[in-house]
């Protein structure tokens, strides 16, 4: 079957193949078909080495498609059925799911080191354990989320990673306060669904700020009241808040100096949320003096911090009340053979989600 492989960890095309085979099918394993898949910032930072991952290996981690065939002892899911890909998938028994955390859940991680495709090559992993941009993956049974059927795939597969990532950082972890200023660092998928939750909260302003045009005139469409260059944020502050700094600021690019800014944006009090994946040798900084004294809340969000299965409910609700716009946010779309395409819409910042159909 066909899909794309990243042979090296740092190259900066993945190659098309058709000799590709999904392994790994046994008792509590699913085979899926995927239909769609969006391509996430995570997946360029998986391979350029950002974030840790094996090589060779499948990118995405966003998709949706169908239930092709169940391993013994699955229950729930059945051949046919239409389900998202969740690349954090909870064990239900683990101190942190039972705590309702179950984003903090690692047993589904640790298949994530072991290979889910063959080639005559040898080996492929799967990004995080899944890896989407091909037409079959075998995963975990709880990696498959069966969804309504009036969510399109394309939809489902969003909701599978940026969107849940994006709302669930406003909604659960900063818990955005009605009337709030807040400020959103970063407006690609995750930035633009940070923007949409913290709308939804009822925020009275929210400055997205971003270096490309495009993309701050997509989060006035979202629910941004304000949109700046990063070298305007300090100005906006001082117009928004008299200097005193937003209730909240999201950092949504995943890099130390971005997240210095951010810190600096937050008023006494406020609270700083960071979103975005980041390296791990690369190291934020604050001085003991300022974080005892000026008491500004830090507060990281994986995958939306929250119950994951809940906010994947949430989020098809908003999106079926027209309370959250999903649609508009899938701004390219490609066929497997475009995803080098999609690759550099990404960036370069002119798309917020390209959708790979398959
Ligand atoms: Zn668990
Ligand atoms: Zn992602």
């Amino acid at each position: 079957m066909r899909a794309a492989v990243l042979h090296e960890i740092g190259q900066g095309e993945l190659e098309v193949l058709d000799d590709v085979e999904a392994v790994g099918f046994g008792p509590g394993k699913v085979r899926l078909r995927i239909r769609a898949t969006g391509l996430c910032h995570s997946d360029v930072s998986a391979m350029s080495g950002v974030l840790p991952q094996p090589a060779p290996f499948i990118p995405g981690h966003e998709g949706a498609g169908e239930v092709v065939d169940v391993g013994d002892g699955v229950s729930g899911l059945s051949a046919g059925d239409r389900v998202l890909v969740c690349w954090l998938p909870a064990c239900g028994a683990c101190p942190s799911c039972r705590r309702g955390q179950s984003h903090l859940c690692l047993a589904g991680f640790l298949n994530a080191g072991t290979p889910n495709f063959r080639r005559p090559g040898g080996d492929v992993f799967g990004f995080a354990g899944t890896g989407t941009f091909t037409e079959e993956v075998v995963v975990g049974a709880g990696c498959a989320v069966p969804i309504p059927d009036d969510v399109p795939f394309e939809i489902a597969a969003l909701i599978g990673c940026g969107v849940t990532t994006g709302l669930g950082a406003a909604i659960n972890t900063a818990q955005v306060e009605a009337g709030s200023s807040v400020a959103v660092i970063g407006c690609g998928g995750v930035g633009i669904s940070t923007i949409q939750g913290a709308r939804v909260q009822g925020a009275a302003q929210i400055i997205a700020v971003d270096p490309v045009a495009s993309r701050r005139e997509a989060a006035l469409r979202f629910g941004a009241t304000e949109a700046v260059a990063p070298d305007a944020l300090t100005d906006a502050k001082q117009r928004i808040t008299g200097g005193e700094g937003f209730d909240y600021v999201f950092e949504v690019v995943g890099k130390s100096a971005t997240t210095r800014t951010a810190y600096e944006q937050t008023r006494r009090g406020g609270t700083l949320c960071v979103v975005g994946a980041g390296a791990m040798d690369d190291n934020f900084q604050a001085n003991m003096f300022e974080l005892f004294f000026d008491e500004k809340r830090i507060l990281p969000s994986l995958y939306g911090g929250g119950d994951v299965l809940r906010s994947y409910e949430r989020a098809i609700a908003l999106w079926r009340a027209g309370r959250i716009d999903l649609e508009s946010m899938i701004t390219h779309r490609v066929r497997l053979d475009g995803v080098n395409d999609a690759l550099d819409q990404m960036r370069t910042g002119q798309s917020l989600r390209t959708c790979i159909e398959l």
